[in-house]
């Protein structure tokens, strides 16, 4: 016997909640199944477990160069495992909003279990119990992509990181994406030889060029040792850890971290009994993210990049708004991001180099964040806000770079949704001394650059007329 639903989600990940609460608030009787713990990747192994263990390094650092306050720190003891302690804790505590019992109480019946499609309209529990439902949303994730020579020795990912007890004397990470920068930042600032190897000639390659020359001048300077265009041939693994490089180099090292990558990947969901079209594992979708059964649709990692917690929320939404309304709307291919390095970088829609691939009047309007009050008097007057936009002030995108970079990014996200100008923040009041104050000083540098022109010189002439001066 089936248990009947109008909904079924798989995946308990940020897109699979999202999912299952957007179902039950629109009134659906709701399944989510979850075949190993509620929260997924970002709550166990990815977002929550990084950003803390971040924080630790900054809290490290700060007390490292606190002497230009005046404050004299002697020393400053990394005790680790007491620091993964304080990571897991945090996971915990986290995990505590997210328990089965919580959303049981919202109306949503929860599956700790693994699901398979037994037909278009069936799943078939690892615990015996056979679902069936109108509408289903696959969002199961996206599994790591382990290139062939590392994956011949035993090697950390993001799943095992935290669970680490000990320091690494030397990490080798192999990988030049947001999580490769963000642990490499991380372990040095504890006290850990890094050394980062990407095959890409820059790191975070589609990120803005000038933020991440800023970014990774910062890295050389504490100590993180970067290694592009070069890839990893062989490894090998005795009491250390020997990489050797295309170029014939070895190098090595105690512990060895692998972040190349991930690919959305369904197979293991037995997605042929219910119908469904893959191409290379995934799922094969339409821009609705309906895949090619109009009754089930993918949201979250499990749909493709970008691979980001808030992407995967925001297309649990849509799956669920389309699956049940008339009208649909599309996917977002571009998600602003933040990657959580200090210095933040954060991305809103397009970079500069991306605008002027699509546009053909594009402008930058920058200001640094030496100009910004706030940043002065915390003593982070590194990084810079650059908006780009049209002749106008029509936003396309936005690159932020500095100690809370990714909070100020939000505002800048708004103006580019809503199809704004780079004068926009110039119309709110915002709180002085904050950060996001000094958003209206990129309007006031834009106006400052349109009254150099013709245009903005006749304007101005003809605004003296008007007022008769
Ligand atoms: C180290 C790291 C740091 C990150 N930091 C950030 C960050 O700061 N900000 C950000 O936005 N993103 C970050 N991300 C990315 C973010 O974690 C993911 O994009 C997000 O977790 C995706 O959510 P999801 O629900 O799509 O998938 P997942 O979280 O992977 O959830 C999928 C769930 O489905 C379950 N599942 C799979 N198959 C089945 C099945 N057959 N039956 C039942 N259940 C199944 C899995 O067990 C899993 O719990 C980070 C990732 C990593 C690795």
């Amino acid at each position: 016997v089936s248990l009947v639903y109008d909904l079924v989600v798989i995946g308990g990940g940020a897109a699979g909640l999202t999912a299952a609460e957007t179902g039950r608030l629109m009134g659906l009787r709701t399944a989510l199944v979850e075949q190993h713990k509620l929260g997924g990747d970002c709550t166990w192994y990815g977002c929550v477990p990084s950003k803390a263990l971040l924080a630790a390094a900054r809290h490290a650092h700060d007390a490292r160069h606190a002497e230009r306050w005046g404050l004299r720190i002697p020393s400053v003891e990394v005790d680790f495992p007491a620091v993964m302690a304080a990571v897991r804790a945090t996971v915990q505590h986290i995990y505590a909003e997210e328990a089965p019992d919580v959303w049981r109480a919202r109306g949503i019946d929860v599956y700790i279990a693994a699901a398979q499609f037994d037909s278009p309209h069936e799943v078939m529990l690892s615990t015996g119990e056979r679902l069936r439902a109108k509408k289903f949303v696959i969002a199961s994730g996206a599994r790591d992509v382990i290139p062939p020579a590392l994956a011949a020795v035993p090697h950390l990912t993001h799943r095992t990181l935290f669970d680490l007890e000990t320091l690494p004397a030397h990490l080798a990470i192999v990988g030049g994406g947001a999580v490769s920068v963000e642990m490499a930042q991380a372990f040095v600032r504890l006290g850990s030889r890094v050394t980062l190897i990407t095959r890409e000639p820059r790191l975070l390659p589609h990120a803005d060029a000038e933020a991440v020359a800023l970014l990774t001048d910062v890295l050389s300077r504490e100590g993180v040792q970067l290694i592009t265009g070069r890839e990893v041939t062989h490894a090998a693994l005795t009491s250390t850890y020997t990489l050797t490089l295309d170029d014939g180099r070895t190098l090595a090292a105690s512990h060895l971290l692998v972040a190349t990558g991930k690919q959305a990947d369904v197979r293991a969901l037995r997605p042929e009994q219910a119908g469904l079209r893959l191409r290379d594992g995934a799922l094969v979708l339409h821009e609705t993210l309906r895949t090619s059964q109009p009754h089930i649709y993918a949201a979250g990692d499990a749909a493709g990049p970008p691979f980001f917690t808030h992407t995967a929320g925001s297309e649990a939404t849509t799956a669920l708004f389309n699956l049940l309304l008339p009208f649909k709307s599309r996917r977002r291919l571009i998600s602003p991001y933040t990657l959580f390095t200090d210095p933040e970088l954060a991305q809103v829609a397009l970079t500069e180099a991306q605008a002027r691939a699509r546009y053909r009047t594009v402008r930058v309007t920058r200001v640094p964040f030496s100009v910004n009050d706030r940043a002065m008097t915390e003593g982070q007057p590194e990084g810079f806000v650059k908006v780009v936009h049209g002749r106008w002030g029509r936003v396309y995108g936005a690159t932020l770079i500095g100690r809370g970079a990714g909070e100020l990014a939000n505002e800048w996200a708004q103006v580019t949704d809503r199809g704004g100008r780079v004068t926009d923040p110039l119309f709110a009041v915002h709180i002085y001394p904050t950060l996001g104050y000094g958003s209206a000083a990129l309007g006031v540098e834009f106006l400052r650059a349109l009254v150099q022109t013709r245009v903005g010189r006749l304007i101005q002439t003809g605004l003296r007329r008007w007022w008769r001066f």
